[in-house]
Parts: structure tokens; C-alpha cells; sequence
């Protein structure tokens, strides 16, 4: 039988094959300018090509591409063949240095903000030798950040490349503080859990609202929905397994370190997390992985749903942002240690992580902030919009007795000294958790829940490595000039425990009490999107971006007209889908459906039958038909007007105000029809046969 041993990373130009097919020269100078972040010789460029070329042409390969992660969020590609024309009319297999390590796509309708509108349509993609090339469809894929040619960036790897390099920064100049000169490079990881929805792809062509917005836009209730909880982690049904076993393999064959899946809360939702890796390649891995899930699910007639909200009144789905961050020499930093001064080293970067979540709140919502997460994010089952930490009991009761100087119970008579104490046991059990908190410490990493199921990774990990790098460095301006490190040290913490303890919140998220609490903190509650966006161009989160090089003034800008774009694309795609959907299905569907109540009215009237079912439910149906042409007509009013609001800032709030709310009040009219008009007679496949299309 075939080993998973046998063919994990198959496709992967990953190390070993590097070291296999490279003269040790050209290895040792391509790690080189790995481990440096340098840029590659071209003769070196040459050879590695040539031999990547050898490989992929070995493994079927034809094309090559580079693989990169635009603005849209999704990745893109343009499939060149290696075939060259020789001097006698044959072809042969070319791929040179230059073309491994910059490409020219003609990206003039990528999405730039208008970076690239005056001068310069072109921009550039240039390797980042960092993630491994890979094998796609025969296409050899080379991942690559894409700018322009002023060197803007416009994708999503080059600013998060960025952002690991400030993070990297100014962690070594902490850890030096700590003696720890041995270290020389530090990296954030990532472990993303991914959830999804899969559901029989004949049911998904029966919904125009799933096609076009990837989220039902009407739809009831079903008799049963996730009230028994008995999806959780129940057993898989044959046809998922055998996609999970398919989808798997696919991964494996790309080096994708995909390890646990398990159903989710509600029916037809599934999780995958894989095993952490470093930041770049985590969100590499989980954009192939997005794809390929929803590949793998066509192969088995599925269709897999990454919208954050497919089904009201069901749970949503997200992806769960597991961070830390690591040294090259296997030193976890947001691991407890066992000795006072890694204890302290811990604390430091901990109340980093505090300092960093509570003054970036605005970033981090930001950062998860979509037209699509909006219907998730507040609602009951998913972390509040309102950003918050938490730490657990234990680790309060420390920073507490940090703060006050009181004794901490487990410890007898004294308060807990930095550096000199060695910190309480932390249990690492998952019973501890607290599944309500946007942002929840886990034992040696944290995990940001508020990342939406079809978002890049990408946005979230720049803000979070930019606003810790930010506070690494102010901390280490201070203790670098100290004179007595452990009192410093000591202060420090405890001035920003005091500081900053507002963001932590180890209570219940979901509770109603908690908005009121957190306003009363003042912290922020962005519910949605055109909420949050503007304060991308908050003064401090410019400084914080341009101070650390992650983004120029320009590139900030282009970035946030992108997202307010992005939703008012979505909101007017989804509002014209509804319209279509009324004006085309519902309307005339409930119409047919009250003249066979009016035939049949008729009828038994006639023989002098009972007609209060009839009379009724026409009643009913009449002024519900009614209120849903006027609310149409409403909606056509309000996108109407919309085209005429020129700022975007404005435009967005009115969508998010108007033509959402009439939406949704809508729906509440057609959701209610649905329970009561024949199944026979209703133009769409109800929420129940979606849910458990899936046998
Ligand atoms: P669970 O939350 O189900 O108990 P784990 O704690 O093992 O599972 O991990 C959840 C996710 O967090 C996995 O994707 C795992 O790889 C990831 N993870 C574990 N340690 C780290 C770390 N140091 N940095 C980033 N992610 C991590
Ligand atoms: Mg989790």
C-alpha cells in the first residue's frame, strides 16, 4: 500500500529536493539568501532554475507561474510553458534565472487603490525563496510578492514579509537584553484552523443566491438545525471521509501539513487545522488549501462553502489564527519557562502582546473586517466585534499579583518578583479554554478567532506582528538604557499590566453585559465593516506602519479604498441577486401558489365546504405580498440612489444601513411565507434539504 511517508511533499521543491538536485555551492548560497533575505544571484538564479525546471518537467509539469496573492484576497496566476523554439522549428524546455526570480504579469485589472492608475500599469512579481515552489494542475507554481515597479506593494505577502522582518527586528534586540546572543533570527507561526461547509453540489446549483454571493440570501429555518449539538465532532458520514482522505492526500503531496478534521457545530460544517508553520508559509498553505478544498469537493459532486455565514440562524464559519513566536533555535516565546528569567522573558513579551492588542484594537478588527464576516462576527455563536483578550485564571491571578504587589495564594507569603520567582504551573488543559474571546491565550500561543473562514491570513498576521513588533521596540528603548535591568524589567511589566488590563476579559463574550462593560473600558465596538475601515487612517496606525516600513502612506490608503470597494461590490451583488430572486422567483412562485388557494376556495365554497384554511392563509399571503413588493421597490429605490453618493465612506454606511436592513426585513417576510406555502409550489430548495443534502 502506498505510505503518506512515500509521497508527502512529492510536489514540493522543499529542501531535501533542493539539496538532492543543487551543486552543494549553489544550495549553500540559495540558503544563504534565504536565511539573509537577500536578493539571489542571477548565476546562482540560473542553476537553481535550471534544476527546478528538471524536477517539475519530471513530474509532468509543462508551465510555470507565479503564484501570487493579489488584493483580492484569492491568489493568481499566469501559466507561461517552459517550451522555447530552437533554430530547426522543434521546441525545447526553457525556464532561466531571471525568469524564476521576477515576472511582468500584466496585472492592470488587479485590484491597486489606485497605485498603479497614472504612470505604470505593469507591476512585477519576484520569488519569495522563502516558501517552496510547488506543483500544481502541471504547472510548476513559484511563490511571489507582486509590486509595482515604484516598489509598492500589491499583494499580501510583501507587506506580511515585511511585517515578520520588523517583528524579527526588534525581538532580537529583547532577547539580547536576556543574554540571548545566540539567537538570530526570530519568526511568528501560524497555525490556522480552517472551517467550511460541504454541501451536495445538486443542491447548491438549485440556489442563484449560493452561486452568485456564496451565502443564502433567504432561506427558514429547518425543523432541525444544530439544537442537539450532535454534529460536533460526530461521525463523519462516508462521502465526507472519503473527501477528507482525498483532500488530505492532495495536501500532503504539497508538503500542507494538514493533521486534525472533525465536524463542526453545525450540520454540514467541518474543520481542518494543520500543523503550524511559519507565518509566510502558513498563509501560502492555507490560500492552496481554500483552493484545493474547493476542487477536491467538486471531484466528489460537493461543493464546498467558505463564506463566514452560508445559513442564518446556523452557526458560521471562521478560522481560528493560532500565533506565536519562535527562534531559530526552537524557543517557543510565549511558552511559560521554568526558571525566574525565563519567566520574565515570558511576561515581557506576554505584556507585549497585551500592550500591542489593546492600543491596535481598531487594526486587529480591521483586519478581519469583510462585508461577509459582518454577519458572523457579533452574532451569537462568534467572537463579539468588540476585541478582547483573554488569559485564563491563572495567568490573571499572576499579572495580578504583579499589579498589586499582593501575594499570589499559591505561592505563600510574597508577591511574585520578576526575575527572581519562578511562575505557578499554567495548566495547559482545553477545558480551560474560553471559546468566547476574540483573542484567547492557549497555553505558549495565542489564537485570534475572529479571522473570517474565507479571509486571507495574510491581513490579520501583518497587523498583529506590526502592533507586537511596535511595542518589542518601545520596550526594548527603555531597558537597553537601564541601568538596574531586573527592577526596570519589573516596572515595566507592571506599568503596563496597570496600562493596559482593560483589553483583558476573561468572562463570557457573548453575554449581553459584556458590550456594556467594554464601553464602559472604552474599548472599541466596531460592528461592522464601514464601522471599522476608517480607522485604517487613524494618525497612530499611520505612524505604526510607516515607522516599521510595512506600508507607505500610499499603499495605506490604496489598501483601505480596496476594502471599502470590496464591500460595496459585495452588498450591490448581493442586493441585485435578492432582487432577482423576488422579482423573478418569489413573487410569481407565491402568486401561483395563492391562485390554487383561490381555485380551491372557490371549489369547496361552492359545495359548501370548510374554507378557513383557505381564507386564511390567503389573508397571509396577500398583505405578506404586499410588503414584499413594496420593500422591493424600496430596494431598487436605494441602490439607485446609491450610484449617486460619490464618497465611499459614505456609500458604504448607506449600504450597510439601508440596503442591508431591507434586505433582511425582506427575507424575514419570504423566510415566514416558506413555512406555509407548498413545498410544490416554493422556486427554491429549503435550508433542511441544503444542510442535509449530504447523506
Ligand atoms: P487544540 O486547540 O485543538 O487543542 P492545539 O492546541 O494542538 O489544538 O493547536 C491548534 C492549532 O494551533 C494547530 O493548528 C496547531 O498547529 C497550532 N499551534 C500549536 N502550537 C503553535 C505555535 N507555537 N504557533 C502557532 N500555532 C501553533
Ligand atoms: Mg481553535
Amino acid at each position: 500500500m502506498e505510505q503518506v511517508t512515500d509521497y508527502f511533499g512529492s510536489l514540493v521543491f522543499d529542501d531535501k529536493t533542493m539539496k538532492s538536485k543543487l551543486s552543494s555551492d549553489v544550495y549553500k548560497s540559495l540558503k544563504k539568501t534565504i536565511q539573509d533575505g537577500k536578493e539571489l544571484d542571477i548565476s546562482v538564479a540560473n542553476s537553481v532554475a535550471q534544476a527546478m525546471k528538471e524536477w517539475a518537467i519530471s513530474l509532468g509539469a509543462t508551465h510555470f507561474t507565479h503564484w501570487f496573492q493579489p488584493m483580492t484576497g484569492i491568489t493568481a496566476e499566469k501559466h507561461d510553458s517552459f517550451i522555447s523554439p530552437d533554430s530547426d522549428g522543434r521546441v525545447i524546455m526553457e525556464f532561466k534565472g531571471k525568469e524564476l526570480v521576477k515576472g511582468e504579469p500584466d496585472a492592470s485589472s488587479f485590484p491597486s487603490g489606485g497605485l498603479r492608475a497614472t504612470c505604470e500599469a505593469r507591476g512585477y512579481t519576484a520569488w519569495d525563496p522563502t516558501s517552496y515552489a510547488f506543483i500544481k494542475d502541471k504547472c510548476l507554481c513559484i511563490p511571489t510578492a507582486f509590486c509595482s515597479y515604484s516598489g509598492e506593494a500589491l499583494d499580501k505577502k510583501t507587506p506580511l514579509l515585511r511585517s515578520m522582518q520588523a517583528i524579527n527586528k526588534q525581538a532580537l534586540r529583547v532577547l539580547k537584553l536576556f543574554g540571548h546572543t545566540e539567537v538570530t533570527s526570530v519568526k511568528t507561526t501560524v497555525g490556522p484552523e480552517q472551517e467550511y461547509f460541504l454541501i451536495d453540489k445538486d443542491a447548491y446549483l438549485k440556489r442563484p443566491d449560493l452561486i452568485y454571493t456564496g451565502r443564502t440570501l433567504f432561506g427558514a429555518k429547518p425543523p432541525k438545525g444544530q439544537e442537539l449539538d450532535d454534529h460536533y465532532f460526530g461521525v463523519i458520514k462516508p462521502r465526507v471521509q472519503e473527501f477528507m482522505n482525498d483532500l488530505n492526500k492532495e495536501l500532503w503531496k504539497l508538503g500542507i501539513l494538514a493533521k486534525t478534521e472533525h465536524n463542526e457545530v453545525a450540520p454540514a460544517q467541518h474543520e481542518l487545522a494543520p500543523i503550524f508553520s511559519t507565518t509566510n508559509i502558513a498563509a501560502d498553505n492555507n490560500q492552496l488549501t481554500m483552493e484545493i478544498m474547493q476542487k477536491v469537493a467538486k471531484k466528489h459532486n460537493m461543493v464546498c462553502l467558505l463564506h463566514e455565514k452560508p445559513f442564518k440562524g446556523v452557526n458560521g464559519s471562521g478560522k481560528h489564527n493560532n500565533w506565536s513566536i519562535s527562534t531559530n533555535t526552537g524557543l517557543n516565546l510565549l511558552e511559560p519557562g521554568d526558571t525566574p528569567i525565563e519567566n520574565a522573558q515570558f511576561l515581557l513579551f506576554l505584556v507585549a502582546v497585551i500592550k500591542a492588542v489593546d492600543e491596535y484594537q481598531d487594526l486587529l478588527r480591521i483586519s478581519v473586517a469583510s462585508a461577509s464576516n459582518d454577519f458572523r462576527l457579533g452574532a451569537n455563536e462568534a467572537p463579539p466585534a468588540i476585541i478582547s483578550m483573554f488569559v485564563g485564571d491563572d495567568l490573571a491571578l499572576v499579572l495580578d499579583s504583579i499589579e498589586t504587589g499582593k501575594p499570589l495564594a499559591s505561592k505563600g507569603s510574597n508577591s511574585l518578583k520578576i526575575g527572581v520567582d519562578v511562575l505557578p504551573k499554567l495548566p495547559k488543559d482545553a477545558t480551560d479554554r474560553n471559546r468566547t474571546s476574540p483573542f484567547a491565550f492557549t497555553g505558549n500561543k495565542f489564537e485570534f478567532r475572529a479571522v473570517g473562514s474565507s479571509e486571507s491570513i495574510s491581513c490579520a498576521n501583518i497587523m498583529l506582528n506590526t502592533a507586537v513588533a511596535e511595542e518589542l521596540k518601545k520596550f526594548a528603548d527603555i531597558l537597553e538604557k537601564s541601568k538596574d535591568f531586573e527592577n526596570d524589567l519589573h516596572d515595566l511589566i507592571k506599568k503596563t499590566i496597570i496600562e493596559h488590563k482593560r483589553i483583558i476579559f476573561n468572562g463570557n463574550g457573548y453575554d449581553e453585559s459584556w458590550v456594556g462593560e467594554a464601553s464602559k473600558r472604552g474599548l472599541l465596538n466596531l460592528k461592522s465593516t464601514p464601522e471599522a475601515l476608517p480607522h485604517y487612517l487613524n494618525q497612530k496606525n499611520i505612524d505604526l506602519f510607516t515607522s516599521h516600513e510595512i506600508y507607505s502612506l500610499s499603499e495605506i490608503k490604496a489598501r483601505y479604498e480596496i476594502a471599502q470597494e470590496h464591500y460595496t461590490k459585495v452588498v450591490n451583488i448581493e442586493a441585485s441577486t435578492a432582487l432577482d430572486m423576488i422579482n423573478k422567483y418569489y413573487l410569481p412562485s407565491i402568486t401561483k401558489f395563492s391562485n390554487f388557494l383561490i381555485e380551491s376556495y372557490k371549489n369547496k365554497k361552492d359545495l359548501g365546504l370548510d374554507i378557513t384554511y383557505e381564507e386564511n392563509t390567503l389573508n397571509i399571503i396577500s398583505s405578506s405580498t404586499a410588503n414584499i413588493y413594496s420593500l422591493k421597490t424600496k430596494l431598487e429605490k436605494a441602490l439607485e440612489y446609491a450610484k449617486t453618493i460619490t464618497k465611499i465612506e459614505e456609500l458604504s454606511m448607506y449600504l450597510k444601513d439601508n440596503v442591508l436592513t431591507i434586505m433582511s426585513d425582506v427575507r424575514d417576510i419570504i423566510d415566514e411565507l416558506e413555512l406555509i406555502v407548498s413545498k410544490e409550489y416554493w422556486p427554491f430548495i429549503s435550508y433542511g434539504d441544503l444542510l442535509y443534502s449530504v447523506k
